[in-house]
């Protein structure tokens, strides 16, 4: 028999500025092999991973909305592109170590990856497969967070992981005030009423609606990943 964890199947937000570490491009490609070293060590175990990747560290829709005409929606779906870029990067950093992977988009771009199917992304899981959910929610105007929220719930991930360049969540900015710390455990209702950054309100109102806990962890420590996955204490949880 399997041994038994805290979660049997996760999701876990990658964002893109994680992604960039602090390289000059816009992906360090030591940080996507440790993404991938870690999520090997937890699939072998038996444990489900899903991935949803941002893109910031390419284009932000929000950022360049206005810029010379672009509106909006035309900026938001070239950041929705961004993340297919991720995606693919990530793929294929996976595959070099031996992690089958599959790319799902919201919007069909079949000769570089499946188009979302909910029930493939589900039986490519069972199969021991990570899936990358890429291009968001293939909607304008929302954010990745969303789409990782989103897809949590359709596939009945037990958690959403949300892998940052902070240690957590900090009961202030930590910026401006040095004793600010970190926070081990947070309501949604604290997330949505203290302004505390830590995603858009339309993601948070998703995991609550759905309950859907959220770990809030730092990717640059190594182990983090595993640790998060296999359900140890790391990070601020939110709801849970
Ligand atoms: N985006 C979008 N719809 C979505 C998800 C993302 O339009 O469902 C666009 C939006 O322009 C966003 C960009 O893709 O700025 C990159 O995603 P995000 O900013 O969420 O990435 P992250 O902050 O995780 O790097």
């Amino acid at each position: 028999p399997k041994p038994s964890y805290k979660w049997h199947r996760v999701l876990l937000k990658v964002s893109g500025e994680a992604l960039a570490g602090d390289h000059t491009q816009n992906i360090d490609p030591k940080i996507t092999m440790s993404i991938a070293r870690e999520v090997a060590s937890v699939t072998r175990l038996g444990i489900e991973v899903a991935i949803v990747v941002g893109g910031g560290n390419i284009f932000r829709g929000a950022s360049w909305a206005g810029c010379s005409g672009l509106d909006r929606a035309s900026a938001d779906y070239i950041g929705m592109l961004a993340t297919v870029m991720n995606a693919i990067f990530l793929q294929a950093t996976m595959e070099s170590i031996g992690i089958p992977t599959r790319v799902q988009t919201a919007f069909r771009m079949s000769e570089v990856a499946e188009p979302y199917i909910r029930r493939r992304a589900m039986r490519h899981l069972e199969k021991g497969r990570v899936v990358i959910f890429a291009a968001g929610t293939g909607n304008p105007f929302f954010t990745t967070d969303t789409a990782a929220a989103l897809r949590c719930a359709e596939i009945n991930a037990q958690v959403m992981l949300k892998a940052t360049n902070v240690d957590g969540v900090y009961d202030d900015d930590p910026k401006l005030n040095p004793n600010a710390h970190i926070l081990d455990t947070l309501s949604y209702h604290d997330v949505t009423t203290k302004d505390l950054s830590v995603m858009d309100m339309t993601a948070v109102t998703l995991c609550q609606e759905n309950k859907i806990p959220v770990v809030v962890f730092n990717l640059n420590k190594p182990g983090n990943i595993a640790k998060a996955i296999v359900g140890e204490k790391v990070g601020t949880l939110i709801g849970g």
